[in-house]
């Protein structure tokens, strides 16, 4: 057994979650976990929501509301689409709690004192009517590098390439068309070269991971900049050095915040838990947390965040640099062991888009659909080493031949043949068990191996495969056997036999299943008789902030409880009762019905 965390990407607190947020990330990283905790492993799950930066600033003033105000409204929301898919958070939190600033400002003031956060005095843009900081994205020009008229301050999305808002020629204010005016302003830069070798060191130790992941992040090492983790704004953590600690004009960057969210929410899962120190069994790199590993989990977007800077941000804290320095008072501090990115998913052949309203938002996928339907198409289709599209059709299909017509029906007729003829688990024959019966049984068994090691590999695709296809060899062995025919006194004993044996297999596969497909799970566990916790789910809480904030919802759970990973023998004679189907099936005239709202 060892620790492991499991660090998931922190959604942008300025709208609901769609259903490409949740499958790069957000599923992916609970089957993940759901599998290591029943594997006996200790997991720790953390995220919340990101929530400062110039955008929601931005979308606050345009609502008339504060940024705080807009957050809360969109970090409840986000807690409860998660919770609607059942991911297993240990916490979901969020980036404007007391506890997160001091966990941000100690690793910004370790930084600066070991040298790795210089200051410099760059250009900043202002607004000429309103004297108020210009930020970069919403400064908009034509890219000095590839030439594109639409790029934008902080990035050309027709090159990718990172710019300065100075460098854009013909640069205008996306809020209202003026040029801004360029004025000298002090900032905090992260020195990234000097923390080149130690990153470069960390990444040639890497094992397992997916080889385009691994190429990338290699690539951004060979040109690191200097990289400012301040700006000129009123809504963020404030700087915590003397002279800057009470200036209300600068902030630091958000990009720097968030990602010190992994930390930070783990220090707050520990002092909520009554241990305050607990977080250091998965981050202290001496001593409790030595042997951990950590899993980050994002859509590709974010991969230079989790391999260079946040390792970075560790690994300078943590005085191992070009320029040394000593840990500061959390210690050493471990770096990932992997950094799991997806690729993207797009909706009927386009990217997802809110203003085009090409989107097909978490919440009201579930007010139609259940919960597992999506986790299943998310497991086989996903974009989980390439980029793939949500259709409709698709879906349909998944759901109707694969999810209902596979696996929803080998439960079905197993148990509803049982509960008819035995009422009960039946027993096996004294005569023993056929050639036919072991096979399935010994298929079912090598599961446990096969598909645990690909989810531990982060290769879900080929797991969730693994695992229906002993749903598909005991589908076609009910078939082969044909208990039904065996209607005779005399032919009850087999009869009795291949059904514990199907049943038998039903329970295995459903273990298999329980990391992807919790809710359904859980159903089938109670069909089988069993009872208690089998896929422990989340609750939302509401809780007080630990350092006198305001209160707010967090997602959190006791999932110490629940199926482990093996398969285990069914008690003979525990009563089974006629099954309700677990999957629905869904009508063909959903296809076009969605369709239509998506041109609506
Ligand atoms: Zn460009």
């Amino acid at each position: 057994m060892s620790h492991v965390l499991a660090a998931v990407a922190w959604p942008y607190a300025n709208g609901p979650r769609h259903i490409g947020h949740v499958s790069g990330f957000g599923v992916p990283s609970d089957v993940f976990s759901r599998y290591m905790r029943m594997a006996g492993h200790d997991v720790l799950m953390v995220s919340g929501t990101d929530e400062h930066g110039t955008p929601i600033q931005v979308q606050a003033d345009a609502e008339g509301l504060t940024p705080r105000e807009l957050a809360d409204r969109y970090n409840r929301v986000i807690v409860e689409d998660l919770h609607g898919l059942g991911l297993s958070y240990d916490l979901f939190t969020r980036t404007t709690t007391r506890n997160h600033y001091a966990v941000v400002q100690e690793l910004f003031e370790g930084m600066y004192r070991n040298g790795y956060i210089v200051p410099k005095t760059t250009m900043g843009a202002i607004s000429p009517s309103t004297g108020r900081t210009l930020p970069d994205r919403y400064i908009e020009g034509t890219c000095p590098i590839c030439g594109y008229g639409s790029a934008r301050g902080d990035q050309c999305d027709n090159c990718g390439n990172q710019l300065d808002p100075i460098d854009l020629i013909d640069p205008k204010s996306k809020i209202n068309g003026e040029t801004p005016k360029f004025v000298e302003t002090e900032h905090f830069f992260l020195d990234l070269p000097a923390l080149a070798d130690v990153l470069r060191q960390w990444l040639d130790t890497r094992e397992g991971w997916r080889p385009n992941v691994l190429r990338f992040s290699r690539n951004l090492l060979d040109d690191l900049q200097p990289r400012a983790i301040t700006r000129d704004l009123e809504w963020g953590v404030p700087i915590p050095l003397d002279d800057w600690r009470e200036r209300t004009d600068k902030r630091i960057y958000v990009w720097f915040d968030a990602v010190i969210g992994y930390l930070s929410a783990s220090i707050e899962w520990a002092r909520r838990s009554g241990d305050p120190e607990a977080w250091r069994r998965w981050w202290s790199t001496d001593g409790a947390g030595k042997d951990a590993q950590a899993y980050y989990f994002m859509g590709k977007d974010n991969i230079v965040f989790h391999s260079v800077i946040w390792p970075a941000l560790l690994a300078g804290y943590s005085g191992e640099g070009s320029r040394d320095g000593e840990p500061g008072q959390l210690g050493r501090l471990n770096l990932p062991t992997e950094v799991v990115s997806s690729e993207f998913l797009t909706m009927e052949g386009r990217k997802f888009s809110s203003s085009r309203r090409v989107v097909i938002y978490v919440r009201d996928f579930l007010e139609r659909y259940d919960a597992d339907a999506l986790r299943y198409f998310i497991a086989v289709a996903g974009p989980e080493s390439n980029d793939t599209d949500f259709t409709w059709a698709e879906f349909l299909r998944r759901n109707n031949d694969e999810l209902v017509a596979g696996w929803g029906n080998l439960v079905n007729r197993s148990i509803s043949m049982a509960a008819k003829n035995f009422g009960q688990i039946p027993a096996v024959d004294p005569n023993g068990l056929t050639e036919a019966d072991e096979a399935l049984l010994a298929v079912a068994r090598a599961g446990f191996t096969t598909v645990g090691d690909l989810i531990a590999r982060h290769r879900q695709k080929q797991a969730i495969g693994e695992a229906m296809k002993v749903v598909a060899e005991a589908n076609k062995y009910l078939s082969d056997q044909a208990p039904w025919k065996l209607k005779d006194e005399a032919d009850k004993p087999r009869m009795g036999t291949i059904l514990h044996v199907a049943l038998q297999v039903v329970s295995d596969a459903n273990t298999l299943l329980t990391p992807f497909l919790p809710h359904s799970a859980q159903k089938v566990h109670e069909l089988l008789g069993g009872t208690g916790v089998h896929a422990p789910m989340p609750v939302i809480e509401q809780v007080e902030d630990l350092d006198g904030g305001p209160a707010y919802p967090v997602l959190t759970g006791d999932y110490t409880q629940g199926a482990r990973w093996e398969s285990v023998p069914l008690a003979v004679g525990r009563p089974l009762a006629a099954p309700k189907p677990i999957f629905r099936k869904l009508d063909p005239s959903i296809v076009d019905e969605e369709l239509a709202r998506l041109d609506s």
